[in-house]
């Protein structure tokens, strides 16, 4: 048995993450310049991504903020169409085959939008915990998302997402009862794996932790602002 084909494929592995990184910094860099402050959503498929991206969308519009999302999935545009509903501007990035979303897919997509007129920029990944850590998009911040539905051991199972993310988000908290989680195991496995994380539990269905999520956001974009101003 052979082994000659694996030293290969982590050499064009790693001409792929470089690339990515220089397109990333690029875009970081373009961000930065227009004012718009990026967050990303990693989580895995299902843990409620859309349904609190479309929440979050809605409730900065009525503030009056100038916000807009990507949103990355293997085939259709349905979630685009469900987020369009918020009436913030919107674009799906449909892979193909691809499991996770790439810096280049994130230009790609922006062609067209004046991000000076942007205050706040969301990029939601591919539901997937594996690759999308491995793919910086030039975001500010990463949120990690875990749904009460998914149980407690999920950040111990996937431990490289959650060192990669800034924040951790634990979604549909209006299930909590029903499926008996246990929200203090959930943190204590947060913290084993990242150390000092900051933790949000909310529900995009009652609406509960939202504002104060959105509070974090939003304090985060005034501060990278008034860096770039001075
Ligand atoms: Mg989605
Ligand atoms: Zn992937």
């Amino acid at each position: 048995m052979s082994t000659q084909p694996q030293p290969r494929l982590v050499e064009v592995r790693q001409n792929v993450l470089k690339q990515n990184d220089l397109l990333a910094r690029n875009l970081r860099e373009r961000f930065r310049e227009a004012g718009v402050y990026v967050v990303s959503l990693v989580s895995s498929p299902g843990a409620g991504k859309t349904a609190l991206l479309e929440r979050m969308l809605t409730v900065l519009r009525q503030e009056g903020r100038a916000v807009a999302a990507l949103v990355g999935d293997l085939a259709t545009e349905a979630d685009a169409a469900r987020l369009a509903r918020s009436l913030a501007p919107v674009r799906q990035i449909t892979t193909g085959t691809v499991c996770h979303l790439e810096a280049a897919m994130v230009e790609h997509a922006l062609e067209g939008w004046n991000l000076d007129e942007l205050d706040l920029l969301f990029i939601e990944n591919v539901g997937n915990l594996v690759c999308p850590s491995s793919y910086d998009l030039g975001e500010d911040l990463r949120l990690v998302m875990l749904s009460v539905t998914e149980g407690e051991d999920k950040p111990l199972k996937y431990p490289t997402i959650f060192n990669t993310a800034d924040v951790a988000v634990i979604t549909k908290t209006d299930l909590s009862v029903a499926v008996e989680f246990d929200a203090a195991a959930a943190h204590a496995n947060i913290q084993r794996v990242r150390p000092g994380m900051r933790v949000f539990e909310v529900s995009a269905k009652t609406g509960e932790g939202v504002d104060e999520l959105l509070r974090l956001l939003c304090s985060c974009s005034a501060e990278s602002e008034k860096a770039v101003t001075g």
